[in-house]
């Protein structure tokens, strides 16, 4: 006999695993619940319907019930909240949002997919009416035609995370004053402080007003208030302070629910109830590298839960591998992207782990369009196996961390990167691309074949007055350098190595620490043997270093910014 499945929630999750069942089962029948207007829309293209990068919102909504039924024989039952699951009677109930018809379906298997919902914290005036949050189609349209009506000027955005930093974007790109708020001491939290200078750069260079380390603590009609008393002009405000996994209806029914709060599920995603699924953001899923569970609200791994689902429901076998986290954003000009752990998680979860901070051309210097790119690399030490990477540049930051995450997914190594064999013109990258020097470079770390030290130590060893060998050329030194460094080009490093004290530890930097690599290897074969390369050097370090400088009025510790 045909199989009845009725799967709640009609967007990534829910969509991904009807259409999948439907190629498998012809016979099938299929019904999909979906309390919003849309099923199947791009949520993950909602901000850019501020900026007018997607103009028609009507572009954001890919197929309908209507093309579900003729295209795939799918009901997709729209405006319709399935508020109950009687499990014994394998029964669920569902109210019609616009006629208040209630009444019962029956089911074979269920498939929950309901998403997470955006957290909105209990706060003196957040329920005023411009007050937003972005979920769906119909909220960013809400949204942008407040602002357009109401001709907002002032807009505050509430959160740093993936979604604030977009809806922040595209609001500052539709020409609008914003004010990103977050808690934290930095957005993203995929990115480890010192990598995250750089994406505050960009925000506070393109004139978005970025306030970290502060928190929200009322709405007002004009402004919102933080804790630390500033007020911040907003006609318009934007909660996107994360997501609360949707599981009242799986609780309600008994469904097991795990310590992080999303749905449990088995390595098949069924739930405590074989005859119930559970995909998307309202699941914990399990942690390839930390070995526990986590939350990961991210479009990627829900359609392919939905397919694992899907094919397990038939008998299909499938292997899950868990979960390392892999995201993407472009940033204004900046492409941006993270995959596994970063340090501070690796050191968090007791991992031992070391890094480099690699800055190389994106592409051969001479082709139009070369532009560095800022790549770290997080591995385990002693093993070599990478743990982690983070990019960005206005290349291809994305590429270059789609093959480490392809490395992390296959338990890969320091070794394998190095010997990993990429596709090389000079229009797309480097003979040696920037993942292979980070591994080479690594490797040496790990070895102990040189010393480093990170961006993020510069600061209080320049204050205690540490000795930094600026390895640069004249020209480059006179443009800008750490305040109290001296000045030995490269060049002319191996007729003045006497003015370098061998007595004390020395940090030795240039623009990229590749000249300071040489340095220090010329160095330690002269008998040196306290000296440090500083990874990402001059212009890692004036990036780590500016926003802080110019939003806290600090005493900058270079004498001129470099950042080219
Ligand atoms: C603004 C925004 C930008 C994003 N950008 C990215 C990105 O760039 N990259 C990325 O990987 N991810 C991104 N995401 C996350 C991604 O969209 C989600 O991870 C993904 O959609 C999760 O799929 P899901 O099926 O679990 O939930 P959803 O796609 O949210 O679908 C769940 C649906 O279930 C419906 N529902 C809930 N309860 C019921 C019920 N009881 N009855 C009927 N219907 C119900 C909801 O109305 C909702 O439409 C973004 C999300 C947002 C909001």
């Amino acid at each position: 006999m045909a199989k009845k499945i009725l799967i709640v929630g009609g967007v990534a999750g829910g969509a991904s695993t009807a259409a999948r069942i439907r190629r498998i089962d012809e016979s099938a029948e299929i019904v999909m619940f979906e309390k919003g207007p849309h099923v199947s829309f791009s949520n993950c293209s909602l901000p850019f319907h501020l900026s007018g990068i997607v103009e028609n919102s009507n572009r954001l909504v890919l197929m309908d019930p209507v093309s579900f039924k003729s295209k795939y024989n799918i009901e997709a039952r729209v405006q319709q909240e399935v508020v109950s699951i009687d499990r014994a009677g394998k029964r669920i109930t569902v109210k019609h949002l616009v006629t208040g018809e209630v009444y019962e379906e029956r089911y074979d298997y269920l498939v929950l997919s309901p998403g997470a919902s955006p957290i909105v914290p209990q706060l003196e005036g957040v329920q005023l009416p411009h007050v937003f949050t972005v979920r769906n189609v119909v909220d960013i349209e809400r949204l942008n035609q407040y602002i357009k009506e109401g001709q907002v000027d002032n807009i505050a955005v509430i959160g740093g995370g993936f979604i604030g930093v977009e809806v922040a974007e595209n609001l500052r790109l539709a020409g609008r004053n914003v004010s990103l708020v977050e808690f934290a001491d930095q957005i993203m939290m995929p990115f480890d402080y010192d990598m995250v200078q750089i994406l505050h750069k960009e925000m506070h260079d393109k004139g978005v007003e970025l306030i970290v380390g502060d928190g929200l603590k009322r709405v007002t009609e004009q402004y919102v208030e933080l804790h630390s008393g500033k007020q911040v002009q907003a006609q318009v405000v934007v909660l996107a302070i994360g997501v609360r996994p949707e599981t009242k209806l799986a609780v309600d029914a008994g469904l097991e629910i795990g310590a992080l709060g999303g749905i449990k599920v088995n390595a098949n995603y069924v739930t405590s109830d074989p005859s119930i699924y559970a995909v998307g953001d309202a699941i914990e899923v399990y942690h390839q590298l930390l070995r526990k569970p986590t939350r990961l609200a991210l479009a990627g791994p829900a359609q392919r839960q939905a397919r694992a689902a899907a094919d397990h429901l038939f008998g299909m076998q499938h292997q899950n591998k868990g979960v390392i986290g892999s995201a993407s954003i472009q940033i204004f000009d900046l492409a941006c992207a993270a995959t596994g752990i970063n340090e501070k998680v690796a050191k968090q979860a007791g991992i031992a782990a070391d890094s480099v901070y690699i800055i190389a051309p994106d592409k051969v210097g001479l082709m139009p369009d070369s532009n560095p790119l800022h790549f770290k690399l997080v591995f385990e030490v002693p093993t070599g196996k990478i743990l982690g990477a983070q990019a960005i540049g206005k290349g291809n930051a994305d590429k270059r961390i789609d093959v480490i995450a392809t490395l992390i997914s296959m338990g890969g190594t320091l070794e394998d990167l190095k010997e990993l064999e990429l596709t090389y013109s000079p229009m797309f990258s480097t003979a040696k691309d920037v993942v292979n020097l980070a591994a080479l470079v690594a490797l040496n770390v790990l070895n102990g074949r040189f010393k480093q030290i990170h961006v993020s130590e510069v600061r209080e060893l320049v204050e205690s007055n540490a000795v930094f060998i600026d390895v640069r050329e004249k020209g480059e030194f006179a443009n800008g350098h750490l305040v109290n460094a001296i000045n030995i080009p490269l060049s002319e490093l191996r007729e003045r190595m006497h003015e370098i004290p061998s007595d004390v530890p020395v940090y030795v930097h240039c623009r990229s620490a590749q000249r300071s690599y040489n340095a220090v290897m010329a160095l330690q074969n002269s008998g040196y043997n306290n000296v440090f390369n500083v990874s990402g050097s001059f212009l890692g370090i004036c990036l780590s270093e500016y926003f802080n400088d110019v939003t806290t009025g600090r005493e900058p510790i270079v004498t001129k910014y470099n950042f080219k």
